[in-house]
């Protein structure tokens, strides 16, 4: 691929900012258009496992990480009722050698503070939300909400779920609503008044789990998320507040060791778990996505980011390896490489059964986008 082509990313989430990242690497010129005016500190924790860590090393900020969040001990899966140990994976350094990196909770501000560092300072373009793409010649012209324009011979859509490039690359299509709501809430440990907790355990119901963990190495900060159902979501927010009594009335017949937990958060957030039908076509002309922009996951097995970051690694090795000056190849193999993986990722967060019991997870742990070999279509 020409290193003269100027590269467009639109969104500076997880998977446009590691794309950008990996892409300057390699000698290309990248702006990441991003429609926030700044990064904000939603609260969210967020897992990342090995295979995603492996990923981040490349970019010089594995260090940074493991200085920010926690590496649990173990994920653990317990019964709602009795409060049965189903499954417990150990996260120690015989894991760690086997998977080939650390496994890492850590609250997703902090995250995108770090991964921001991975970026040549003045790559990101703030308060640029993405309206429409124009054909420009052989070039690519975006126009932006706040009426500046850019032309660019790439334009890489990694604007998550409501991707406005996915709408013009395959046609407006809302994200569908899952039937199931998150509600999530941080709070500090000390409000759990001396009862002690396990650094990371899913807590799985009838109809619904929760998950708990520490977010930072010092673990002062607990993370919860619930998944409960819901008949619908008419907001056009992507989250709202969430009446703490809900919260505790949705696992209020929990066992009391996580309800003690669920009854020290104050502030709740709610947020709607949409997804979408997989859909493997990924691009078209100099237009491609990645992520959440074209395969949205649910979030029971903690890797929609996972899959963002990988597909940046691959996508940015093919843009690199794959020469000539049309994409159409490089993309052709970035699919072929991604879809397989994707779709079995889709499938078991859709099955919601990663780590309920006994699970074979090399295959997803020990993965790694910088390395696997790229399939060529035939
Ligand atoms: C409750 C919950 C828990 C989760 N937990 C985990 C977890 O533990 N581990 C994990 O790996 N994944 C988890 N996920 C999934 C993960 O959050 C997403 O899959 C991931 O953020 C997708 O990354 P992305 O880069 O594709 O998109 P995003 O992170 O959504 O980033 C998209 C960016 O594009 C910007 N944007 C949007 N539209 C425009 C526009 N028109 N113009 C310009 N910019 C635009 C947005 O502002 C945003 O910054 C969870 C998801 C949910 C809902």
């Amino acid at each position: 691929m020409n290193r003269r082509n100027r590269i467009a990313v639109v969104g500076a989430g997880l998977g446009g900012l590691t794309c950008a990242a990996f892409l300057q690497r390699e000698g290309f010129t990248v702006t990441v258009y991003e429609q926030a005016p700044a990064f904000s500190r939603i609260g969210a924790g967020i897992i990342l496992s090995a295979n995603v860590m492996k990923v981040l090393r490349r970019l010089g900020i594995e260090r940074s990480l493991l200085e920010t969040g926690i590496r649990p001990d173990a994920f653990v899966s317990r019964a709602w009722n009795t409060g049965e140990t189903l499954y417990e994976l150990t996260l120690d350094a015989a894991s760690e050698q086997r998977f080939g990196g650390p496994y890492i909770n850590v609250h997703r501000g902090d995250l995108h503070a770090v991964l921001a560092t991975a970026v040549r300072s003045g790559t990101i373009a703030f308060g640029h939300g993405l309206a429409g793409l124009q054909r420009e010649g052989q070039a690519i012209r975006l126009v932006f909400e706040n009426g500046a324009r850019q032309d660019a011979d790439i334009v890489i859509g990694a604007d998550g779920i409501r991707s406005k490039v996915r709408d013009i690359l395959l046609g407006a299509e809302p994200p569908r609503f899952t039937g199931r709501v998150a509600q999530r809430a941080i709070f500090p440990t000390e409000r759990l008044r001396g009862h002690t907790i396990r650094d990371c355990t899913k807590w799985w119901g009838a109809d619904r789990h929760l998950l708990a963990y520490f977010m930072t190495r010092r673990r002062d900060e607990v993370y919860l998320m619930g998944s409960v159902p819901a008949a619908a979501w008419e907001s056009e927010e992507l989250s709202l507040p969430c009446p703490r009594e809900e919260f505790v009335a949705s696992f209020a017949h929990f066992h009391p060791d996580i309800r003690r937990v669920v009854e020290a958060a104050t502030e709740v957030t709610v947020w709607p778990i949409c997804d979408r039908e997989r859909h493997d076509c990924w691009s078209g002309g100099r237009i491609v996505l990645l992520g959440d922009a074209c395969h949205p996951v649910r979030p029971y097995m903690a890797a929609g980011g996972a899959m963002a970051v990988e597909d940046a690694a691959v996508l940015s090795r093919c843009l690199a390896t794959i020469g000539d000056d049309d994409p159409a190849d490089a993309f052709q193999c970035y699919e072929a490489t991604r879809v397989a993986r994707v779709g079995e990722v889709q499938r078991i967060s859709i099955e919601n059964s990663w780590m309920h019991g006994p699970t074979e997870t090399d295959w997803f742990f020990c993965y790694d986008a910088c390395l696997a070999p790229l399939t060529r279509p035939s």
